[in-house]
């Protein structure tokens, strides 16, 4: 059936008019009007006079093109009530009054309600961690090994793979699982301009006790581009989805991948524009080491405390785990690893004119010792008192990772893996908690390069 949109009247052109079948291609259409209201229209002069009234009883005759009517009205329900609590103001009173709740998690600190983008580079394994996650919260068991889900129902529209692909990925991470009638995939979607959006909402409307949406991978939903305003396709797509998740208060999580080169911060190198990650609340990034098994999943979000998350892949059953090795390896060399050892060697404090008199003695420039330690304070690696003061960032925060005087051999200075050992229950933790210790978002010379990484795979190839 061909789709047309003018004016906001969209045109849902028919084989043949339903009062004479020799009105063929596409002459006859049903019309949603913007205001969702339906009407008939033919462009044959002998069909002018007919009304929906008329066509609604030759409608109702036909079965597919009743079901088709009924999806039309219920769609636009359905869109209508998700634009209700649009443009409405209310005051300072009746917020206070509002019972909102806390957050609700589909996966505690890492999945939050709203949407969540989780991003990686090709053949890091976002597939697999996805599955895992759909095949933990459908049993109820923790994922990584430790942390609590919220049991229940999810959807995966798995657009990359096939279905013979599907079953031998959920073989090997969930083998036979429990619950199985409440993990429900799809290999094919229509874009969301196409009609998905609406097969969407209707689909998470249907299924009981849903706890998750992910789709796999956005790049398979998402309008073609007109190639202008990109900033603001990307963050009305990102945002459409939102407004489904946020509406049926359902977690969803977009697989999306990320561009290889360039930015020092590693949220910057989600591919598209800002407009995706401005969007969206919460960021996934999975950071999977060239040739490695290591992982680090690094996370940022409106209503999430930052952190980053130490992973191992498990090639047996395909499964991420939480790992104790060290995966962010900040590599301090030449000037800035002269810099900080300076600074260690000194009890982790020093006055800015004795750096630059020691180092200046070594023979370097003032100007380069200055602005590394510029550089250093940026990268959080060094912090900097009103007095001229640099100190060993983390000393100032009263960890001793940096005791040791070889700081090159030291690990996770940048991106302290947070333990997960007393994570506790699934119980909602209060939001917008605001750390005061950043973790380092992440910097190319002080987080490997991901790029080909080995033998475990998540693309289409057979
Ligand atoms: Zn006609």
């Amino acid at each position: 059936m061909k789709v047309t949109n003018k004016k906001g009247n969209t045109f849902y052109c028919l084989n043949e008019c339903i009062f004479d079948p020799s009105h063929r291609g596409n002459e006859s259409a049903i019309v949603q009007q913007a205001d969702g209201r339906l009407v008939y229209q033919c462009y044959h002069d002998s069909c002018k006079d007919k009304t929906w009234k008329d066509a609604r009883q030759l409608i109702s005759k036909d079965a597919k093109l009743t079901q088709f009517m009924k999806n039309l009205q219920y769609d636009n329900a359905i869109l209508k009530k998700l634009n209700e609590n649009k443009n409405k103001t209310f005051t300072a009173a009746e917020l206070y009054r509002r019972n909102i709740g806390p957050a609700r998690y589909a996966v505690k600190k890492i999945i939050p309600e709203g949407l969540t983008l989780l991003c990686g580079n090709p053949k890091t394994g976002k597939s697999y961690l996805s599955l895992d996650i759909a095949v933990s919260i459908v049993e109820g068991k923790m994922i990584f090994g430790q942390i609590p889900v919220d049991q229940g129902a999810v959807l995966y529209l798995a657009l990359e793979d096939g279905e013979r692909r599907l079953q031998e990925r959920l073989l090997t991470v969930g083998g036979k699982i429990a619950n199985e009638d409440d993990l429900h995939f799809s290999t094919t979607w229509d874009c969301l301009d196409e009609g998905g959006k609406e097969k969407l909402i209707e689909k998470i409307d249907e299924i009981d006790n849903l706890k998750l949406v992910i789709i796999d991978t956005l790049g398979k939903i998402r309008p073609a581009s007109a190639k202008k305003d990109l900033y603001q396709q990307d963050y009305k797509i990102i945002g459409n989805l939102k407004d489904i998740a946020d509406h049926f208060k359902v977690p969803m999580v977009v697989v999306h991948h990320m561009r290889k080169m360039g930015s020092e911060d590693i949220f910057e190198k989600v591919s598209g524009t800002y407009g995706l990650t401005g969007a969206a609340d919460t960021i996934l990034v999975l950071d999977r080491k060239r040739e490695s098994d290591l992982a680090s999943l690094k996370i940022t979000g409106r209503d999430i405390e930052e952190g980053s998350y130490s992973l191992k892949f498990e090639k047996e059953n395909c499964t991420w785990k939480f790992t104790d090795e060290v995966v962010d390896k900040p590599q301090l060399n030449g000037m800035s690893g002269e810099v900080v050892e300076l600074i260690n060697n000194n009890n982790g404090s020093m006055e800015s004119k004795d750096i630059v008199s020691n180092l200046t003695k070594k023979g370097h420039k003032e100007s380069s010792v200055r602005w590394w330690l510029s550089e250093l304070v940026k990268k959080k690696i060094l912090s900097r008192d009103g007095r001229g003061v640099y100190k060993t960032h983390q000393q100032t925060n009263n960890t001793n990772i940096l005791d040791n005087t070889n700081i090159t051999n030291k690990a996770n200075i940048t991106n302290k893996p947070i333990r997960l050992n007393n994570i506790g229950s699934l119980e909602p933790s209060p939001i917008n908690k605001y750390s005061e210790t950043p973790i380092n978002t992440g910097d190319d010379e002080f987080i490997c390069n991901i790029g080909n990484i080995g033998d475990v795979s998540d693309s289409n190839e057979p």
